[in-house]
This record gives C-alpha cells, sequence and structure tokens, in this order.
C-alpha cells in the first residue's frame, strides 16, 4: 500500500532523511518511535507530499505520490492532480484544526462536499454514521469550541474519514491531550485499525503500539534503525539507540 524507497529530506545544509525505506502492507497498522528531531513528522508529510522530497520516491497503492515519471525523469505534479492523490491519504495532527466557524457536522461534510461534490443529504448521512463510530453523536451540532479536546480530536478524525481515505496518517494525535482524553482518542484509532484501515501512526504511546500496531519501526537521526512486530522491538531491541529511547520514554 505504501511503499518509501530511498526518501531523502534537507532543509538547507540540514539532512532530515538519509534514505528511508519502508513498505506499509493494505490493512496494516505501522507505528513509528523515535526522539525529537528525528524526521518522523517530516516523513509523514513526504507522504502525502506536504514536503517535496530531496531524493527518493513514495508510492501509495501502486501509484507515485507527487510527482510523474518522464523518460526516467520526475517531474512535479500539477496541483489538482496532486490533490487527487491527496483525498485518498487522511491526516490527522496533533492540533485538531477544526474549522472554528464551523459546527461538527459541518466540518465532517464540508470536504465530501466541496472536493468530491457530494449532494449534502448524502454527506449529512454519513457523517452521522462517522460520528456514531468516534462515539459523538449527540454532538453534531455544536462548535469546536464547545468540545473538549479529546472530542475534538475525534471530530478531527471522523472528518479525515468522511473523504474514504484508503490510508491514514496520524502525527502524535494525543500528544496534546490532557492524560485522562488520550484513552477515549486511542479506542477510536484502534477501532479504525480493527475495522482494517491501513494507518501509519507517530506516537509516543508504547501501550498503544504494543497492542494495535503490526509493526514498528524506530527512526532516528533521519534513518530507520530497527523494525519489527511490537514485541521484537520493544521488548527486544537489537539496537543501542533504540534500547536508550525505550528506556527514556518508559
Ligand atoms: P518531534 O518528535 O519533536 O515531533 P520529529 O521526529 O517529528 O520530532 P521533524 O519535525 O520531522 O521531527 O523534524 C526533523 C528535523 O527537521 C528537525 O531538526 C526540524 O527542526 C527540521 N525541520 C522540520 N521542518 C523544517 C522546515 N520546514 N525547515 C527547516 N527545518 C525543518
Ligand atoms: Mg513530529
Amino acid at each position: 500500500m505504501v511503499e518509501a524507497h530511498g526518501v531523502r529530506k534537507t532543509f538547507g545544509s540540514l539532512e532530515v532523511l538519509s534514505g528511508i525505506d519502508m513498505t506499509v502492507s493494505r490493512g496494516e497498522v505501522a507505528c513509528i518511535l523515535g526522539p525529537s528531531g528525528s524526521g518522523k513528522s517530516t516523513f509523514l508529510r513526504c507522504i502525502n507530499h506536504l514536503e517535496k522530497l530531496s531524493a527518493g520516491r513514495i508510492l501509495v497503492d501502486g501509484e507515485l505520490i507527487g510527482y510523474r515519471e518522464k523518460n526516467g525523469r520526475l517531474h512535479e505534479m500539477k496541483k489538482p492532480q496532486l490533490a487527487l492523490q491527496r483525498r485518498e491519504i487522511g491526516m490527522v495532527f496533533q492540533r485538531f484544526n477544526l474549522f472554528p466557524h464551523l459546527t461538527v457536522l459541518g466540518n465532517i461534510i464540508q470536504a465530501p462536499m466541496l472536493i468530491r461534490g457530494e449532494k449534502r443529504e448524502g454527506a449529512v448521512r454519513r457523517a452521522h454514521a462517522l460520528l456514531d463510530m468516534v462515539d459523538l453523536r449527540q454532538k453534531a451540532d455544536a462548535y469546536p469550541q464547545q468540545l473538549s479536546g479529546g472530542q475534538q480530536q475525534r471530530v478531527a478524525i471522523a472528518r479525515a474519514l468522511a473523504m474514504n481515505p484508503k490510508l491514514m496518517l496520524f502525527d502524535e494525535p494525543t500528544s496534546a491531550l490532557d492524560p485522562e482524553l488520550v484513552g477515549e482518542v486511542l479506542a477510536v484509532m484502534k477501532r479504525l485499525a480493527n475495522e482494517g484501515m491501513t494507518m501509519i501512526v507517530v506516537t509516543h504511546e508504547m501501550g498503544f503500539a504494543r497492542e494495535v500496531a503490526d509493526r514498528v519501526i524506530f527512526m532516528d537521526g533521519g534513518v530507520v534503525v530497527e523494525e519489527g512486530p511490537p514485541a521484537e522491538v520493544l521488548d527486544r531491541p537489537r539496537h543501542e539507540r533504540t534500547r536508550t529511547f525505550l528506556r527514556r520514554v518508559r
């Protein structure tokens, strides 16, 4: 489903990603762990081409993201084509980024109506089903500022799902939340995983990684240091860098 080949990213003279190779299969949940500044967010942003790559390529469902290949060279894709690719990839950030002037329902139906041209009735019906899924069926008419952080984040997940993405990217979705609100968001993500969604999740929630991830990927210094089933990487890490990191987060 997702293939990264030799992905490099530099900002000026700073090399943030130094050749990332990664494959995530359909229906798989991959959790990315790693210290601050190791390039986790940058890599996620590369997957939906919020960042241009300095080298390498990323494919989703066999399709090159952000570029067209012509005579062996990559050319940046035009905006409308990129938009078509991006709507297949849902992204949830640390900050919820809901539109404050729209209700919960308004937030969820906006993209399906504006971008996919769905009729209001159908978009609303689907929004209610998604609100059920994130346990917020009573909050359709509330405004974001009337919701807790955990509720807002669940709306953000529902909003991303409204576009029917084939892949969901999560960048530390719970790290801005009060501790007592983390569980409800993780529960929704777990439900999504159980429904078979392909997910790449940057997180510091070791419990979630252990329980839900099919694979844990440890990044440090812009490279994948090691990866494997959670029980292996979290309990029997092979690399010293992984061990040091895990000691610190526990
Ligand atoms: P954290 O756990 O703190 O979120 P991270 O692993 O997500 O860290 P990134 O946000 O990917 O790390 O950042 C990796 C490095 O790239 C950092 O040194 C950061 O300062 C740098 N960086 C990220 N975005 C930019 C940018 N737009 N311009 C310049 N440097 C950047
Ligand atoms: Mg980050």
